[in-house]
């Protein structure tokens, strides 16, 4: 079947993948497979070309005969000998297979050794111009990593001992008493192994992490904030959280945070901005400038003869938050408008106000009329205040008649719920 010799026998390829010298033993390729494996599976983020590419090199080089003939003759003779490929299977099948059972120990260790980390979450405070211009920001971060001395396994030689406390299942189960003919059992973690189930000898243990299989590191995160990000949303780092023997790492996740603006308030693509007007900028025409979130100077001017009245509000267009991965697109800036009103007049800007505006309606009342009419007096409120206030008396007066109607019974019902 290999009777020709193939033209260059690329041989090395495969322990390359692995990252593993071509004498690896069998314990060799399976721990840096099952590294590299959780590090690039493609539900974590990986790559999925190099992850069938390393399910591929660990499918060979773990059968013996398989790897006698890549050894010798390289990939191609593979290819050929075993007709459908070197890549036969289905590289999530390894993994699983690896992980689910046999290669490492009983299959009720399964749960455990699929175990997926905890997600690290991270606030990250921006500004609105952060996310209308974009920007990035480098964030130092601990994190813990397998110990590359001993490669998680806590000892110099490797070897773990079967934890004595819990023999090895990682779980303790307490036995109370309840009563003369019951009892509690209650199972929680070994304190002695963490749960674990193994332990390493005091003499054994890896200079490096002192046992812990994990040793902490300083990493450099640079967090990329996309023009027109929102508040809330998250920016992922698959598999950059705490490593930790036999389990799949999790992500670290920043979710933006975006701190109060001065001037301009964001409701999805959309800016607001509030501007106040004098009376007389109302009536008779006004012109501003607004600084942008881009430091551009806008010139806001209104229309000749136009009036703007109070709490009216103006948009401009493409002067919004442009649309997050669209940013070539932008939303509406509303400006709301609030005009200032004098406070008093003196008698002579009246009659000068009078000869000028539209007349008074005409309806006007005859001196015998007025003589019939009852006098009243007009005060300022606060009108908002003022409904407060009447609510909060109505909930006094509603809660009064209900304590009047049940009494003490009311208490005792609130406070067995
Ligand atoms: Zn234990
Ligand atoms: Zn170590």
């Amino acid at each position: 079947m290999f009777g020709r010799a193939p033209k260059k026998s690329n041989n090395t390829r495969y322990y390359e993948i692995l990252g593993v010298s071509n004498n690896a033993s069998q314990d060799d390729l399976k721990k840096a497979y099952k590294k590299a494996a959780i590090k690039n599976h493609p539900d974590k983020g990986g790559d999925p070309e190099k992850f069938k590419e390393l399910a591929q090199a660990y499918e060979v080089l773990s059968d013996p005969e398989k790897r006698e003939i890549y050894d010798q003759y390289g990939e191609d003779a593979l290819k050929e000998g075993m007709g459908g490929g070197a890549g036969a299977h289905d590289p999530f099948d390894i993994f699983s297979s690896f992980f689910g059972g046999s290669p490492f120990g009983g299959g009720s260790s399964r749960g455990r050794r699929q175990r997926r980390g905890e997600d690290v979450v991270h606030p990250l405070k921006v500004s609105l111009e952060d996310l209308y211009l974009g920007t990035s920001k480098k964030l130092s971060l601990s994190r813990n990593v397998i110990c590359s001395k001993c490669n998680g396994k806590g000892s110099k030689s490797g070897a773990s001992m079967t934890c004595p406390g819990c023999q090895g299942s990682g779980m303790k189960v307490s036995i109370r008493q309840l009563g003369p003919s019951m009892i509690q059992q209650m199972q929680h973690p070994c304190n002695e192994c963490k749960g674990t189930g193994e332990t390493i000898n005091d003499k054994d243990r890896c200079p490096q992490c002192k046992g812990e299989k994990v040793v902490p590191e300083k990493k450099v995160l640079e967090v990329i904030v996309e023009k027109g990000m929102q508040n809330g949303q998250k920016i992922t780092f698959p598999g950059e959280a705490d490593e930790a023997p036999e389990t799949v790492t999790g992500d670290i996740v920043f979710v933006l945070q975006q701190k109060d603006h001065p001037k301009f308030k964001r409701k999805g693509e959309d800016l607001f901005l509030e501007h106040t007007l004098s009376l007389t900028e109302a009536l008779c025409g006004f012109q501003f400038v607004i600084t942008h979130l881009d430091g551009r100077q806008l010139l806001i001017k209104s229309n000749p003869g136009e009036v703007v009245k109070p709490d009216s509000c103006k948009a401009i267009n493409d002067e919004g938050m442009p649309l997050y991965q669209r940013p070539f697109m932008k939303g509406k800036l509303y400006i709301q408008f609030t005009v200032e009103f004098p406070d008093s007049l003196s008698p002579d800007q009246v009659k000068a106000l009078e000869a000028i505006l539209p007349p008074k309606p005409t309806s006007q009342l005859s001196d015998m009329e007025l003589d019939e009419c009852e006098e009243t007096t007009l005060y300022d409120v606060n009108i908002e205040e003022e409904m407060r206030r009447k609510q909060q008396q109505a909930a006094q007066e509603a809660y009064e008649e209900d304590e009047d109607m049940h009494g003490g019974a009311q208490r005792v019902q609130c406070a067995q719920q």
